[in-house]
């Protein structure tokens, strides 16, 4: 959930609200206020939350919010919850989203500021209850049938309760055992104009084999007239945790993945495909353990903005999130349910054989890295751990792996001096913890005689310090005194320094282990404030 604020005088009630809801992000205007996560334009900001169906409490008038998300209205179905609230929290509007709770959201957040919320939608203030979204473990079969049935009691009909709805005992519904119409629980597949059909979660399916298993799972829910959305969980050996099929098939089905070892109900048949129907919505997560992912992300140079939705996901969903402790803070704050290992930079490889350990226990495992993953960074740290002792460890080959690409902070810091790697370029590694400094000299050597322009990471240490000014005076073997040299240091980071220099200019004592260095090739200009390579050559 997003708590967006305009200024820091909403910051008070945003953070109350953030209080009941950890796992929520206040998103700040830059320069306005300090928070979670920065934005530039609040219109862009709310539209693209909202494209990726993410619920928005924004801290300002109803009408600010409308205008931004106006373009975006069309689509009713998929709508996330959005709200406004006061920003000095006496007030909690609900807005859209109706399908995916938002007036649920609305009665919360009420509870948290201690006020009652501005409730506008008819069917839940006269029902009480908003029919068309049901609680956890439930499901409406069709939307378009659910509205027609609340307008129809709106209008004056009465209906009957069919099954169990244990949360509609309180709801003030005009009820009459003798009506046409029902809301019916059932996880069958009706075709039934006068009802409200909800499905309880409560199917599970059995898979011992993992050919065309959404096709087949399909096809025996329809056999016994079970609608697919009461399909609770796929379930199957562990032998097959890693069979890419069930995966494609589970997400396909668009319900969790559990392993067993031995089937989690009788069978009473020898097929391929065993169903179980229990009488009451199943908690996946209560059967058999998941398979285990790691995922190693990049966080970008230092701020939320430049920290892509995707690693933004993995840390959400994270239980363990491993790194470098100065990472590990960056990438908080996290969530009392997280566990969070942090360790010393040169632990590398045992914080990647840690990762795979608690990842083959079926836990949601993520490492992080500064900038991009595969550039000096963890991912190439699991691999390496991987390839070592997969024969010792098969279980680690079951481990559903991935890896987050970041903002490298060479991409950051040409970005904000300008285009200085708009032509061919090569990245170096300055230090020579992991190879001869030989190598170095070499690679330098050649990139200058290739005329590429460079970009230096760690270029330089307590334990280093000759090594930049060596490798400055090989890169002037082969460039012009004038060639520009961009510095960025703490770039993304409040610390934010940005110098361009020339390469007469550069020495040892401008740099640091925070600073990246990117050398021009002799094409690279300086315009006022900008550096650049232009796409040619003359
Ligand atoms: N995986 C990281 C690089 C790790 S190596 C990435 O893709 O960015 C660490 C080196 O990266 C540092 O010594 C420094 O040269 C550079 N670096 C990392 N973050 C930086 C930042 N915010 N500003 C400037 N340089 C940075």
């Amino acid at each position: 959930m997003a708590i967006v604020v305009l200024g820091a005088a909403a910051l008070d009630t945003a953070r109350r609200i953030q209080a009941r809801f950890p796992e929520s992000r206040v998103h700040a205007l830059t320069g306005r206020a300090d928070a979670d996560i920065a934005y530039e334009d609040f219109g862009a900001h709310v539209r693209a939350l909202y494209a990726s169906g993410v619920p928005i409490v924004a801290l300002c008038s109803a009408g600010i919010v409308i205008r931004a998300i106006a373009p975006c209205l069309a689509d009713k179905g998929n709508e996330p919850p959005v709200l406004a609230v006061a920003q000095d929290g006496s007030a909690v509007v609900p807005l859209v989203g109706g399908m995916s709770g938002v007036n649920v959201l609305a009665r919360e957040i009420g509870a948290a500021l201690q006020v009652t919320p501005a409730i506008t939608t008819s069917g839940e203030l006269r029902f009480g209850q908003c029919l068309l979204a049901p609680p956890e473990g439930y499901v409406l079969a069709d939307i378009e049938q659910g509205k027609r049935f609340v307008s129809d009691l709106l209008a004056g009909k009465a209906t009957r309760i069919e099954g169990r709805a244990p949360w509609l005992d309180d709801a003030d519904l005009p009820r009459a055992d003798d009506a046409p119409r029902a809301v019916r629980i059932t996880p069958h597949a009706l075709h039934d104009e006068h009802s409200l059909v909800i499905h309880p979660r409560c199917v599970v399916a059995w898979i011992d084999n993992d050919k065309d298993v959404a096709e087949r799972v399909r096809s025996a829910l329809r056999e016994r007239n079970l609608a697919p959305l009461a399909l609770a969980a796929l379930t199957a050996p562990a032998h097959y945790m890693a069979s890419r099929s069930l995966d494609d098939a589970a997400r396909a089905l668009n319900v969790p993945l559990r392993f067993c070892d031995t089937a989690p109900f009788d069978i009473d048949d020898a097929r391929a495909i065993a169903l179980h129907v229990s009488d009451a919505p199943i908690d996946a997560q209560s059967i058999g353990r998941a398979r285990g992912t790691l995922t190693v992300i990049g966080l970008g140079p230092g701020s939320a903005e430049l920290m892509t939705p995707a690693a933004r996901s993995a840390l959400v969903v994270a239980q363990d999130v491993l790194g470098y402790e100065t990472y590990v803070r960056m990438a908080g704050p996290f969530r009392d349910d997280q566990r969070v290992h942090m360790t010393d930079n040169r632990e590398e490889l045992q914080r990647a054989r840690h990762a795979f350990e608690l990842a083959s226990e079926g836990r949601r495992v993520v490492v992080v890295s500064s900038g991009d993953p595969g550039v000096f960074a963890m991912a190439a740290a699991v691999l390496e751990a991987l390839d070592d002792e997969r024969a010792a460890h098969p279980e680690w080959d079951a481990v559903k792996l991935a890896i987050v690409p970041g903002v490298s902070a060479s991409l950051a810091t040409a970005a904000r001096a300008g285009a200085p790697l708009g032509h061919d370029f090569c990245v170096l590694s300055l230090s020579d913890n992991l190879k001869p400094w030989s190598v170095i000299e070499k690679r330098i050597a050649h990139a200058g005689e290739a005329d590429l322009a460079m970009a230096f990471y760690n270029p330089l240490s307590k334990a280093r310090p000759w090594q930049f000014d060596r490798a400055i005076d090989i890169v002037r073997r082969y460039r012009d005194s004038k060639t520009p040299v961009v510095l960025g240091r703490d770039i993304g980071r409040p610390a934010e320094a940005l110098r361009i220099v020339t390469l007469g200019e550069v020495k040892s004592e401008l740099v640091d282990m925070r600073t990246m260095v990117i050398v021009g090739s002799s094409t690279t200009r300086v315009m006022g404030d900008w550096v650049y390579t232009p796409r040619w050559y003359d």
